[in-house]
C-alpha cells in the first residue's frame, strides 16, 4: 500500500533532499570530474560508481517514503467508546498486550504508538521523519536505514573526489571566471558533504542503537526497558530480512517479516 502525507514540512524536506543530491551529482561531475579525470578511465568509472549509489540512495528513499511503515488496521466496524475508555483505565503496562487507541478506535498490537502526523497507529514505530515525509516503522526500517547507508557513502565519496581534485590541475579551467566558478561550487559540494555526511552518521549511530537495544525511539523516550534481548543478528533480521546478508544492503527486497498475528484484522476476527 502506497503512502503519501499531505504535510507541508514533509513534502519541502523531501523537495530539499531531492535538490540537494541532485545538486551535488551536478556538481561532482561537472565541477569535479570532468575538469580534472576527464582524459582518464578513472573519470567515468567515478561518474559509474557515484551515479549508481545516488541510484540506491534514491530507491531507498522512494520506498522509506511511499511504502506502508506498518499501519494498524482499523476496524471495519467502529467500537463502543465506553467500552474503549473502561478498558483504557485499567489497561495494563504489560509491553506484551495488545492495547487500544482512542484517537484510531482500534486495538493495536504491542509496540505500536500513535503518530500524530500521520493519523494513524504504527507498528514499532520508531518516529515520524520529515525527510522521508513518513514514520519509520517496523515495515520500512530497513529502507530508512538505507538511505542513511547510501547518503552517507554519497557524501563521503564526495568530500574525497573534491579534496582531491584540488590537488590536481583542471585541464579546462582556461579562463580566471571559470576557475572561480569551479572553486565555489566544489567548496559548497564540499561543505553539503560534510554536513550530510555527520547528520547521516549520527542517525545511523542512532538506528543501530536502537536495533541493538530492541528499542524504538518512542519506546527509549518512555522508558520501557524490555528485559528479554534477543541475539543481535536476529534484531537486525528483523529489520533487514531474513535472507542472505548481501540482500540487507538491496533496497528492492522486501524485509516482509511482518508476522500476520499482528496484523489488527484478525483481532477483530474479519
Ligand atoms: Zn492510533
Ligand atoms: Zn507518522
Amino acid at each position: 500500500m502506497a503512502v503519501f502525507h499531505k504535510d507541508p514540512c514533509g513534502v519541502i524536506c523531501v523537495l530539499m533532499t531531492y535538490s540537494a543530491v541532485l545538486y551535488a551529482d551536478y556538481c561532482l561531475v561537472e565541477h569535479v570530474i570532468i575538469p580534472t579525470l576527464t582524459d582518464s578511465i578513472w573519470g567515468s568509472l567515478h561518474v559509474c560508481i557515484f551515479n549508481i549509489i545516488v541510484l540506491l540512495l534514491a530507491i531507498s528513499h522512494a520506498r522509506a517514503s511511499f511504502s506502508d511503515p506498518g499501519v494498524v488496521a482499523r476496524p471495519s466496524t467502529s467500537l463502543d467508546f465506553s467500552e474503549i475508555n473502561k478498558a483504557k483505565n485499567k489497561q495494563s503496562q504489560d509491553e506484551n498486550e495488545w492495547t487500544i487507541c482512542i484517537k484510531c478506535e482500534a486495538y493495536r498490537p504491542p509496540r505500536a504508538h500513535h503518530c500524530r502526523t500521520c493519523g494513524r497507529c504504527i507498528r514499532k514505530m520508531d518516529h515520524h521523519c520529515p525527510w522521508i515525509n513518513n514514520c519509520v516503522g517496523e515495515a520500512n526500517q530497513k529502507y530508512f536505514v538505507l538511505f542513511l547507508f547510501y547518503t552517507g557513502l554519497a557524501s563521503l565519496y564526495c568530500i574525497i573526489l573534491t579534496a582531491v581534485s584540488w590537488t590536481m590541475e583542471c585541464h579546462g579551467c582556461s579562463k580566471y571566471y571559470e576557475k572561480k566558478t569551479r572553486l565555489v561550487h566544489t567548496v559548497i559540494l564540499m561543505i553539503e558533504g560534510c554536513l550530510f555526511g555527520l547528520f547521516v552518521l549520527a542517525m545511523l549511530c542512532d538506528q543501530f542503537s536502537a536495533i541493538m537495544d530492541d528499542m524504538t525511539a518512542v519506546e527509549h523516550v518512555q522508558r520501557q526497558i524490555r528485559a528479554n534481548r534477543k541475539p543481535r543478528t536476529a534484531l537486525l533480521a528483523e529489520v533487514f530480512g531474513r535472507g542472505a546478508y548481501l540482500l540487507w544492503f538491496c533496497p528492492c527486497s522486501s524485509p516482509r517479516n511482518v508476522q500476520r498475528s499482528t496484523v489488527a484484522s484478525e483481532r477483530y476476527n474479519v
